[in-house]
């Protein structure tokens, strides 16, 4: 059936600036990590991305390698692109990234102008598109000049093939070589990908207030950390769940879900009660109480966890006596 997009899809979603920059993001985006691979239901994908873009999500984030087989996200999503969304293109912001191991040898992994600018021709074309949005550098490479894989990015904005770049896990130090070397180049970097949720709060020391001095935007991934923050691991590991399929490839695993994890989950889960939200409703709030913060990445197995996150955005303000409560269970 042909996809007609709900014609309300703006009216509930927030849309912050990224950074400095003339790009707004929903401030919640959707992940295509996990779901949406060979191995996934392509309807089931399908109606993931429908949904969100029915309800004002204009934002989806890929990367080379999800899948699985790596490359079959993109596959997927350049399908579903083909059959429901060309109409809608100039309404979304695709990413695509590049970093980690793609594909055999010395070109196919890190961060040279060998593997980036073959993986980003790679990603347009199993996704069908002239040109992505953003395009991120996946990881730090400890070996390769950061002046050639930051050259690389400014080269592929300057083709065509990318609008706007950002860069993903830089730690504080590197991330800001990395934003001066791109402003001398006249590409500035528009946002950094970091991992951020109530359970790892790196960013907080130093990253943050770096990308607010220099006008980068945020968006966290796994602000769920990966399920745990929700209502989902309370009575053990549900079949079917990320923890249960047990997929490698950095997905939380089963010994992840400890039981002084659960133990913080279900204090966790008493504030968020009291304040009239679920757990996964009050971790993602949590997040976007920081206006540093321009959206919050989220993965979803079924549209439903969507349409339940997306209620967070009724309520990011929180008590300092609630941040205080938060403060003392993630000790
Ligand atoms: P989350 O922390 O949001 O975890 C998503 C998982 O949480 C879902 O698959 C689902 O688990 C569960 N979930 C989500 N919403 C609900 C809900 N309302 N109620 C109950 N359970 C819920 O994020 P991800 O780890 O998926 O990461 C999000 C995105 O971030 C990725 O798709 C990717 O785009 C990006 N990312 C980037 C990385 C990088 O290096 N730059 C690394 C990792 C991710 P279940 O499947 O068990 O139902």
């Amino acid at each position: 059936m042909q996809y007609i997009a709900n014609p309300d899809r703006y009216q509930k979603m927030e849309y912050r600036r990224c950074g400095n920059s003339g790009l707004k993001l929903p401030a919640i985006s959707l992940g295509l990590w996990h779901n949406f691979g060979q191995i996934d239901s392509y309807e089931n994908a399908r109606n993931i991305l429908q949904v969100a873009f029915d309800n004002g999500i204009t934002h989806f984030d890929l990367a080379n390698n999800y899948g699985p087989p790596a490359g079959s996200a993109e596959e997927n999503f350049g399908k579903i692109f083909k059959q429901d969304f060309i109409p809608y293109r100039d309404e979304l912001v695709i990413s695509t990234k590049a970093g980690w191991g793609m594909w055999d040898g010395p070109y196919g992994d890190w961060g040279s102008k060998k593997y980036l600018v073959a993986s980003l021709d790679q990603s347009l074309k199993r996704m069908g598109l002239d040109y992505v949005d953003i395009f991120y550098h996946h990881r730090p490479d400890p070996e390769t000049p950061l002046e050639e894989t930051m050259g690389t990015l400014d080269l592929m904005v300057r083709q065509g093939k990318a609008l706007y770049v950002g860069i993903s896990s830089y730690e504080p130090e590197e991330a800001a070589k990395a934003f001066e070397i791109l402003k001398k180049l006249g590409t500035p970097c528009l946002i950094h990908q970091p991992r951020y949720s109530m359970f790892d709060r790196w960013v907080e020391d130093g990253l943050l207030d770096l990308l607010q001095e220099e006008k980068v935007g945020c968006i966290s991934f796994s602000p769920l950390a990966q399920g745990l923050l929700t209502n989902k691991y309370l009575k053990g590991i549900p079949e079917g769940s990320r923890a249960a399929r047990n997929r490698g490839n950095g997905a939380i695993e089963e010994g992840q879900v400890s039981e002084e994890r659960i133990n913080k989950v279900l204090q966790l889960n008493e504030v968020a009660l009291e304040r009239g939200q679920n757990l996964a409703q009050m971790a993602l709030a949590w997040i976007l109480k920081d206006q540093r913060i321009t959206s919050v990445l989220v993965g979803v197995s079924k549209s439903e966890q969507l349409l339940d996150s997306i209620r967070c955005i009724e309520n990011y303000s929180f008590t300092n006596e609630e941040l205080n409560r938060i403060n003392n269970i993630l000790k």
